[in-house]
């Protein structure tokens, strides 16, 4: 049993519509046609996802037809005039020796192909018994996180930022937290299944309106220091209805968007910079403030940087860390740094930790800091009681 999940496909759902994603599930069925013999028997199962039983037990067998696949998927796709590139991820589980019964089949195969995804996606994984014991199956965490959403699960976190020669607070990041079964699931595991799972929408407007009245509170409270910054995912920022529903939450809370800055990263205007470009002309329209995150991470194209309305760059914590010790990080830095200035672009570090790090930043005339040094994360009771100080 062949469980193959397509990787990013509501991406393409958002920007180029449903019907245009239902073309391209067309083509990919073509593609798993041409690739396994007439034997196989072939079936969506929903959404993005196939199952695929295969007459043979037989690990190098399928490892030659799993290959095809993966050499199927290096080619783009041509819907609609527009080329369009898309990888998959799968799991296999072998019937007798993974799994005896259907459910099982199933489950387990899931099981690994959720480890395909967890090792970079675009690829495939065989069911190894270790897994399931690493791992509850994808589609169990997914029913976890909808149900986080309505168990009240989820809750903000806030950090400081800070001058960073004066100290004073500058603005505070909102980071989302995940409360489940008394454990603390960090944002780097449950939102890139968000974004995969669709859930990210509601997730991310969870964030929204929390985030937006929060800062309506701390105005009203005169507590409120600078912005307040909400991270966006590309899939968020894509979706159709993302104006509007920032338009709404501004109205339902009565934040005004001057106290807001919008966090978005490299690789959402990478996905489709036309769109990105148009989209981030409209937000700044509304009066927020746009900052680009982990500055440095992505392909980024400097190019953009003169075309995008963004007002701030966020320097990504790998630079960052240990910079006293490290030349090359010095120099991409201090790059960085002078890039901003030149544009007029606000220009931030993240995830500064020592007094060594903070020295050689203030000595390159960063603008601002972010990171442990000042604090970490902390609940709403607590950054309030500092913001109150
Ligand atoms: P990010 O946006 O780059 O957020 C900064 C991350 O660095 C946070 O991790 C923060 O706790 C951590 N950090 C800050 N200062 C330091 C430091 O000095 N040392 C170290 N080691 N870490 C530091 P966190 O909260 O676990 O969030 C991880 C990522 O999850 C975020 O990275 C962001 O990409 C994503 N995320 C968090 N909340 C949201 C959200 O509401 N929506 C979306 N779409 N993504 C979110
Ligand atoms: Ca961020
Ligand atoms: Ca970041």
């Amino acid at each position: 049993m062949i469980f193959i999940d397509l990787d990013e496909f509501g991406m393409i759902n958002d920007s180029y519509g449903h019907r245009f994603g239902d073309k391209l599930l067309f083509e990919i069925s073509k593609v798993f046609k041409e690739v396994f013999d007439s034997t196989a028997f072939i079936a969506r199962m929903g959404g993005d996802e196939f199952g695929i039983i295969l007459n043979s037990g037989d690990k190098e067998e399928i490892t030659f037809f799993m290959q095809k696949l993966l050499d199927k998927f290096s080619n783009p796709f041509t819907i609609d005039f527009i080329d369009i590139y898309i990888t998959a991820s799968s799991g296999i589980c072998i019937f007798p020796d993974n799994a005896k019964t259907m459910e099982d089949l199933y489950q387990e195969a899931d099981v690994a192909m959720y480890n395909a995804k967890k090792r970079g996606k675009n690829r495939f994984s065989f069911y190894h018994a270790q897994f399931k014991k690493d791992a509850i199956s994808y589609t169990q965490m997914v029913t976890n996180l909808k149900q986080a959403i309505k168990n009240e699960e989820l809750e903000l976190y806030f950090q400081l930022q800070n001058d960073s020669t004066r100290g004073e607070i500058v603005g505070i990041e909102a980071l989302l937290r995940w409360r489940h079964q008394d454990k603390m699931i960090p944002p780097d595991i449950f939102i890139p299944l968000a974004e995969k799972s669709g859930l990210i929408i509601d997730i991310g407007n969870f964030v929204l309106r929390n985030g937006f009245k929060t800062v309506k509170r701390w105005h009203e409270l005169g507590i409120l220091k600078g912005r307040v910054a909400i991270n966006i995912s590309a899939r968020q920022l894509v979706h159709l209805d993302f104006i509007k529903t920032l338009k709404a939450m501004l109205k339902e809370t009565e934040c005004e968007a001057l106290w807001i800055e919008l966090e978005i990263t490299e690789s959402s205007i990478l996905e489709n910079p036309k769109l990105t470009i148009s989209l981030l002309q409209q937000i700044k329209a509304l009066g927020f403030y746009i900052s680009m995150d982990d500055f440095g991470t992505g392909y980024s194209s400097l190019s953009y940087l003169k075309n995008l309305p963004i007002d701030k760059l966020k320097i990504d914590k790998s630079f960052i860390t240990n910079i006293q010790n490290e030349p090359k990080n010095q120099i991409i830095v201090k790059t960085i740094i002078f890039l901003a200035k030149e544009l007029g672009i606000d220009i931030l570090a993240e995830g500064v930790e020592t007094q060594e790090e903070v020295d050689f930043l203030v000595e390159n005339k960063i603008d601002s800091i972010q990171g442990y040094y000042y604090a970490k994360p902390m609940p709403l009771n607590e950054i309030e009681t500092v913001l109150q100080a």
